[in-house]
């Protein structure tokens, strides 16, 4: 399955966002209100208060991840542009997910293409965080563990950014569902991290290409426009 994705559309999604993401945090605070309510309730039994309590607990921990990954998709912050060098963000990614992949099993494999420098324009810390979540997806799709491979590369004057797992893959209706909001197939997924991600290296002026296979894995290609020295 291959596929090329073009994101201009996605970013007019932002503004319907609002109303949809007020939907989402009611879910949540309704039910944690509900709860409350019983557990207020003098003639509980405590192991019942217990659990109502680690309910109310985890929606409110779902509301607040809503809440984050919208706001750093949202926020109006002033995009700097400076000159990213990917092999440096792909050794960060890879320290900064090393315990999160040992915890799920997962190796991890950095290959950096070193000869010349492999550069992209754009803010080096929201480049750090769409490498992040798409990492951290891939780790999440290898379920009995796996190999998660970093790699930079040069194909035709672009740097290339290379994340790919030997998790349980998308067929290419999943695909295609990739960056639009909400879209998750977790039980505590917020279907946010891939919108915010592609939003962040289509401003980079960056191309997303997806290679996946059911049962077998995805790779994620980002490539980058060569920039004037
Ligand atoms: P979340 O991780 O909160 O579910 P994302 O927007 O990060 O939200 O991802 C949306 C969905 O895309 C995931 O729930 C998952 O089903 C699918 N997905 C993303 N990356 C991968 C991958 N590498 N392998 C398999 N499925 C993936
Ligand atoms: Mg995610």
């Amino acid at each position: 399955i291959q596929e090329e994705i073009v994101r201009s559309e996605k970013l007019k999604i932002v503004g319907d966002m609002a109303a949809s993401v007020a939907h989402e945090i009611r879910n949540p605070l309704t039910s944690v209100r509900g709860f409350l309510q019983l557990i207020s309730s003098a003639e509980l039994e405590p192991a019942k208060r217990a659990y109502y309590t680690g309910i109310c607990v985890e929606e409110l921990n779902r509301a607040e991840r809503i809440i984050a990954d919208y706001l750093s998709l949202a926020k109006p912050e002033p995009e700097c542009t400076e000159r990213i060098d990917l092999n440096e963000e792909l050794v960060y990614v890879a320290n900064v997910l090393q315990s999160y992949a040992t915890y799920n099993n997962v190796d991890i494999q950095l290959t950096l293409r070193k000869e010349e420098e492999l550069l992209a324009l754009g803010d080096r810390h929201k480049f750090r965080q769409a490498l992040i979540n798409i990492s951290k997806n891939a780790v999440e799709a290898m379920e009995g563990g796996g190999t998660l491979i970093l790699r930079s590369d040069r194909r035709a004057g672009r740097g290339i950014v290379l994340v790919a797992d030997s998790g349980k893959g998308m067929d290419s209706e999943q695909i295609k569902r990739l960056g639009t909001p909400y879209y998750s197939m977790k039980d505590k997924g917020t279907g946010l991290g891939t919108m915010v991600s592609f939003n962040i290296i289509k401003k980079m002026n960056g191309k997303i290409e997806i290679d996946s296979v059911v049962g077998q894995g995805t790779e994620f290609r980002l490539s980058f426009p060569p920039i004037p020295k």
